[in-house]
């Protein structure tokens, strides 16, 4: 990371750019703390009354089966509403709001669910307002040069000004996930995959770096309501901040809410190219900050968990603090795309449960595109097919088990743990969907959380 920032200082900086604006508004009442943000980061002075307006949410996962944390998590539709009453008082009346929820659980109703609950439907009888459900929607492919290209949701790329309305959170892969990051929601299934990708100087962040620059123009404004360490789903930590960040220009909405997330720009890789790309300095200069204090505001969110890494096992502190040992479990990369990525924590919690105190046989699990087999390991279990594909010959592997599916199904990976000694409770798997509203457990008696964030009367 370092390397990269190095790479590009001294060269583009400019000291004579105008000042971006970027407004730190505290969160203290619906509708007018939405106005406040966007009228004082000058958000609407490039829209025209009469617009075509797409607004992009955030709603990282949905389960229709059970009610889970969304603090920190999804949009809150307090924030969504205010913000499309906003545009109706500016003269705006073709609305349209857009998301492409993963559909990790096979929740083929998950996003019909989510519009009804979140009370999109009601925005619509309210106001006009149309929910789309981007993946059921056209996609046109966008050349973003230096040979990426990317399928595009059409509504958004022919709508004539976005909102951009992501959760303050970190992220375990891309560190932070605001403004820029948000938009991969509005991309098809093969190109987020593509974006994890094995060439690393292409990477997920590069490919992150790249996906506002052929958007129309875009106004952010980063809901922190909530926020979230060790995101971005219900598995991470919501803390109430009451804090709501705009601007009219995305990359800087982005490094002030990367510093109020208690992170340097410099140490957010897809920041840095996003700023490289555009000739802007990452030190906050070419920004002027209206509003509360950055600095007083500004608290620490993790991003990712700590690894134990021993001669005999190689997993998260939390399982090694069982005693585990004989497992090699290695630590995700930025390559294991989200549909792989939404089994680990349930393999992991399924691994724990399953310890009886005697050591597995040097059990190695690899995932994402580019592990490889380490030598002396009893066994290997190759999660997904990209692992499958690529190491299936490998000399160093003993004893192959591989979960050849992409994503790998949830039956599949019972199946493989096992094979190798690993008992796990295929209820576990099979109720998958369940998982979520376990988590709703350590927001209980605490008032701050109040659901009704995420509902619209
Ligand atoms: S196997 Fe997993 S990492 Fe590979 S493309 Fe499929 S979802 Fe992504």
């Amino acid at each position: 990371m370092i390397t990269l920032v190095q790479q590009f200082k001294g060269k583009g900086e400019s000291e004579t750019l105008p000042k971006k604006i970027v407004s730190i508004t505290k969160y203290e009442k619906p509708y007018e703390s939405v106005k406040k943000a966007v009228s004082s980061c000058g958000g609407f002075d490039a829209l025209r009354s009469g617009a075509r307006v797409f607004i992009k949410p955030n709603i990282v996962f949905w389960s229709s089966e059970s009610i889970f944390p969304k603090w920190g998590v999804i949009t809150t539709s307090r924030v969504v509403e205010d913000i499309v009453v906003l545009l109706k008082e500016h003269g705006i009346d073709d609305i349209t709001i857009g998301e492409g929820i993963v559909d990790s659980f096979q929740d083929d109703g998950a996003a019909a669910h989510a519009s009804a609950y979140l009370g999109y439907d009601l925005l619509g009888e309210k106001y006009g307002v149309k929910f789309i459900n981007v993946m059921k929607r056209p996609f046109k492919k966008v050349d973003l040069g230096d040979g990426i290209t990317l399928s595009f949701n059409q509504d958004i790329m022919e709508s004539d000004f976005v909102i951009d309305l992501p959760v303050m959170k970190s992220h375990s892969q891309t560190v932070v996930s605001l403004g820029i990051k948000n938009l991969k929601g509005t991309i098809n299934t093969a190109s987020r995959k593509k974006c994890h990708n094995a060439d690393r100087n292409k990477d997920l962040h590069y490919h992150v770096s790249k996906l506002a620059d052929k958007m129309p123009p875009i106004l952010t404004v980063i809901d922190g309501i909530y926020s979230l360490s060790r995101g971005p789903s219900f598995d991470g930590r919501a803390k109430r901040s009451n804090l709501l960040i705009a601007s009219a220009d995305i990359l800087s909405a982005d490094m002030v809410g990367a510093k109020l997330l208690g992170y340097h720009p410099e140490e957010v890789p897809h920041l840095v190219w996003a700023a490289k790309k555009r000739g802007r300095p990452l030190d906050l200069s070419d920004l002027e900050i209206v509003g509360e204090d950055l600095a007083e505001v500004a608290a620490e969110h993790e991003y990712t968990f700590d690894y134990s890494i021993t001669e005999t096992g190689e997993m998260p502190m939390a399982l090694a603090r069982s005693g585990i040992s004989g497992l090699f479990y290695r630590k995700f990369d930025d390559t294991m795309c989200t549909y792989c990525s939404s089994l680990t924590g349930l393999v992991l919690i399924a691994i724990r449960q399953a310890w009886s105190g005697e050591p597995w046989d040097n059990i190695e699990v690899l995932t994402g595109k580019v592990m490889e087999p380490a030598p002396g390991m009893g066994a290997t279990i190759l999660l997904g097919q990209c692992m499958y594909k690529l190491n299936k010959d490998h000399p160093n592997i003993n004893k192959m088990v591989a979960v050849k599916g992409c994503p790998p199904k949830p039956e599949d990976v019972v199946k493989a743990l096992h094979e190798v000694g690993i008992e796990v409770n295929p209820s576990l798997f099979s109720n998958i969907a369940a998982l979520p509203g376990a988590y709703m457990e350590r927001y209980r008696d605490r008032p701050e959380f109040e659901e009704s964030f995420f509902k619209v009367e």
